[in-house]
């Protein structure tokens, strides 16, 4: 392995342990709840979430699980408890969820790298990851994208074998 990699896997490393460096600008997730999956997604109008406890209360505890993991990453408030919601028994769901991350897959994400000089934006669609910076263009993967790998683990589906 080169130094320049080498290099990277280190900054990789830190930014994962920095994670108020990162913003998440948007994200979809699939959210295995106790019977069923559910889509969670975030964008520039918030929260959204397909099960039936969110389109009445516009809060449930899959979102509140994402923002008990990603705190840091996701630069808003956290939603506000509605009148009607079983907040002890949704409060006591997304602590335990929060321990169960297998539950949770990412099928896309949109983030900001706030970095010492330059801010840089990495993505991942359709199972593959992007950066913009320009050790990712010849490289195909950067201290960025490996910062979320370490950071998301098995919340991001297994990448497709390479075609020999
Ligand atoms: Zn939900
Ligand atoms: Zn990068």
């Amino acid at each position: 392995m080169d130094y320049g990699m080498i290099g990277k896997i280190e900054k990789a490393k830190r930014y994962a342990e920095e994670r108020d460096r990162i913003t998440f600008n948007s994200l979809a997730v699939e959210f295995k709840g106790n019977n069923n999956f559910y889509e969670i997604r975030l964008n520039g109008e918030g929260w959204q979430c397909s099960c039936p406890g969110f389109q009445s209360h516009a809060i449930c505890p899959h979102v509140m699980t994402m923002e008990r993991l990603f705190k840091p990453m996701l630069k808003r408030d956290p939603l506000p408890y509605a009148p009607g919601q079983n907040v002890v028994s949704d409060v006591e769901k997304s602590k335990r969820y929060s321990e169960e991350t297998d539950r949770i897959q990412f099928t896309a994400f949109d983030v900001t790298f706030h970095g010492s000089n330059n801010d840089h934006h990495t993505k991942y669609h359709e199972n593959a990851m992007q950066c913009d910076c320009d050790f990712f263009n010849t490289r195909r993967v950067c201290s960025h994208s490996m910062a979320m790998e370490r950071i998301l683990l098995k919340m991001l589906p297994k990448q497709p074998a390479t075609e020999e």
